[in-house]
């Protein structure tokens, strides 16, 4: 069977499954990646396995109308993308941001699927939000958000049915808040979200998992890749919010230099090495822009948006070993990518979910930039996210060591997975094609087995 991307892209558009840029990138991507094993395998063919693993299960959407500190209505879109079931209940994160559509969760939720796949566990792929800004509301408010958010999410969720997350807006506080509403809606104590506090069910190590993941995702690539390892190599990170404070303090424990972060608003850049303790500080408060960092220590720098030279985030034009795009998608485009090269950058990984664009993939991969691509990379998150459930199932709580170790194994097995694949289909270095063809690969042969 010959894939045609574009004729799929178009069978969706018509279909209507999703209307945006960043849900048809994100198939290309995958579809472009896994001609190699789809043109020689008659069976996907027959069990029409590519139109049915780029349509979602269900897309569902809903009202969201809560009450402002004014006692005055307001109303949000709320959004549930259950994209396959097929090697688990469905799992990923809930995002609270303006730019939230169906677009954007249908990408995530997509590429969840596959990153799912990749960790070995058994769960599906999902993702969901609100156009709900958090950033600027009260506590309450954003209670009274949660609660009625979970008012029509709970209908469609489960512990073995679906079991959402935090990601971008979506914290501990958040999942608190909507695991609250669930219990006292269903009155059921379970395992229906994860990311929670530890008093309420929690794991150990969820908060971290992701930018700790990350960290030793890379170790492992350096280390199957014959490279120098992180220490003592400077490394850039963007972001400041949860991926990128863990991964900043993962290369601080294994004495790496990370100099940078970022925010919507601006970046910083601290040549002696991010404080993080400061970083933390400012950043309790998600209205605190980073400039105040540079009030305590005066020899970093801070540059906002405004200044940065055009087309370019100056972030990536600060000379690096290692670059960590930990902030959001499409952050690191090819102006960035060649500034990356030319200031000698030798690794770049995605923390984020698709934070680099496919120009600037194609300038890592064509000038041999060892790559990590967040379908891999940041797996770690989801992965402690599994074994949340784990523990809710058994009514147990691991210790930090344990769930660090088991994180540890997972992200080693899944570089080593992907390494491997690069091997048996002769990718070379090309680890965004490997990856998508390991995720896709498990699920593929699922669903053929499973039947229609
Ligand atoms: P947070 O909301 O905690 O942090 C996001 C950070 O990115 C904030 O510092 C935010 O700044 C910054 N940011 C947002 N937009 C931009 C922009 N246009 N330019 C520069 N900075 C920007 O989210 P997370 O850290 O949880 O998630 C970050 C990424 O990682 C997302 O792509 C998410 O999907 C992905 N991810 C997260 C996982 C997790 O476990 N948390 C798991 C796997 C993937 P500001 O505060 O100014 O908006």
């Amino acid at each position: 069977m010959k894939i045609d991307a574009k004729q799929i892209i178009k069978h969706l558009s018509k279909s209507n499954c999703s209307t945006d840029k960043n849900f048809f990138q994100a198939v290309m991507e995958v579809l472009e990646s896994v001609k190699p094993i789809v043109d020689d395998n008659e069976i996907y063919n027959t069990n029409n396995i590519i139109q049915r693993i780029v349509t979602p299960d269900r897309v569902i959407k809903f009202k969201v109308a809560w009450l402002d500190d004014e006692n005055k209505v307001q109303i949000n879109r709320g959004y549930r993308v259950q994209f396959d079931n097929t090697l688990g209940p469905y799992k990923g994160g809930l995002r609270f941001h303006p730019t939230v559509n169906e677009d954007i969760l249908s990408f995530l939720a997509f590429e969840q699927i596959f990153k799912n796949s990749l960790t070995g566990l058994p769960i599906g792929g999902a993702k969901g939000g609100s156009d709900f800004d958090p950033k600027g509301k009260s506590d309450m408010e954003v209670m009274r958000f949660c609660k009625s958010f979970m008012v029509e999410l709970h209908r469609y969720i489960g512990p073995r049915v679906d079991i959402p997350a935090g990601d971008i807006g979506v914290g501990a506080r958040e999942i608190g808040y909507l695991f609250g509403a669930y219990k006292n809606m269903t009155s059921r104590y379970e395992g229906v979200l994860t990311g929670k506090q530890i008093a309420f069910g929690g794991s150990n190590i969820r908060p971290e998992a992701t930018g700790y993941g990350v960290v030793y995702f890379t170790q492992k690539l350096l280390e199957l890749n014959n490279m120098s390892s992180l220490k003592g190599k400077i490394c850039l990170i963007s972001g400041s919010g949860n991926v990128a404070i863990y991964t900043i303090e993962k290369l601080h424990h294994i004495g790496a230099i990370p100099v940078s972060c970022s925010d919507s608003r601006g970046v910083l850049y601290d040549k002696d090495g991010i404080d993080l303790d400061l970083l933390k500080t400012i950043k309790k408060d998600r209205k605190n822009s980073l400039e105040l960092y540079v009030k305590t220590k005066t020899k970093a720098i801070y540059t906002p948006v405004e200044d940065f030279h055009k087309n370019q985030n100056n972030l990536w034009d600060i000379p690096c070993f290692c670059a960590f795009a930990c902030a959001t998608q499409n952050e690191l485009n090819k102006n960035d990518a060649k500034n990356l090269l030319k200031n000698g950058c030798k690794v770049v990984v995605e923390g984020a979910n698709m934070p680099s664009t496919p120009k600037a993939i194609d300038i890592f991969l064509k000038n041999d930039i060892l790559f990590g691509p967040a379908k891999a990379a940041n797996a770690g998150g989801v992965a402690v996210s599994e074994f949340e459930m784990s523990q809710n199932a058994s009514m147990q709580s691991w210790s930090s060591e344990e769930v660090d170790k088991k994180l540890q194994k997972t992200m080693c097995n899944i570089c080593e997975n992907i390494h491997q694949t690069t091997i048996k289909y002769k990718l070379g270095k090309n680890y965004v094609q490997a990856a998508n063809i390991a995720g896709f690969k498990k699920v593929a042969d699922a669903m053929v087995a499973l039947g229609v």
